[in-house]
């Protein structure tokens, strides 16, 4: 096998989780523009199972009927935003990872952000490396817990 296969092959194998446990957890995906989940679903679609949102009001319905692992939550959306969702799914005792993805950099921002009851966020544009370290992290955090 050459060099460069067995790295893809051990790339697959880490980032399909499946793989080992034959179980995929499941990712909310709140986001309203279509390029952003693409890019979302592209990186993450191996090792999760996904179900998009396309604005807040959508979030807070289907994470109560699909009861996923985590959310990732964009905090720009349309009819309500991601903040309002993550106080409402907190209101109603869903104690789930909620990621926060959004483009806001100042400590002002991040600050309200975590205050709406997000567990995390992570800044636009989307790193790959980050996305899916932050999401490794919450699910195995919530895992041990
Ligand atoms: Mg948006």
């Amino acid at each position: 096998m050459a060099d460069n296969e067995k790295e893809k092959t051990a790339e697959a194998f880490q980032d399909d989780i499946s793989y080992v446990t034959g179980y995929k957890p499941l990712i909310l995906v709140a986001e309203d523009t279509d390029s952003n989940f693409l890019l979302i679903s592209t990186i993450l679609k191996k090792a999760y199972k996904l179900v998009r949102a396309v604005n807040g009001i959508e979030a807070v319905d289907l994470a109560g009927q699909y009861r996923p692992d985590l959310i990732l939550m964009d905090i720009r959306m349309p009819h309500m935003d991601g903040m309002e969702a993550t106080r409402i799914l907190r209101n109603k005792g869903i104690e789930i990872p909620i990621i926060a993805v959004t483009a806001f950099a100042f400590d002002q921002d991040r600050n309200r952000i975590l205050e709406a009851g997000c567990n995390d966020y992570i800044a636009k544009p989307i790193s790959s490396v980050i996305l899916k370290d932050k999401i490794q992290y919450w699910l195995n955090k919530e895992s041990v817990s």
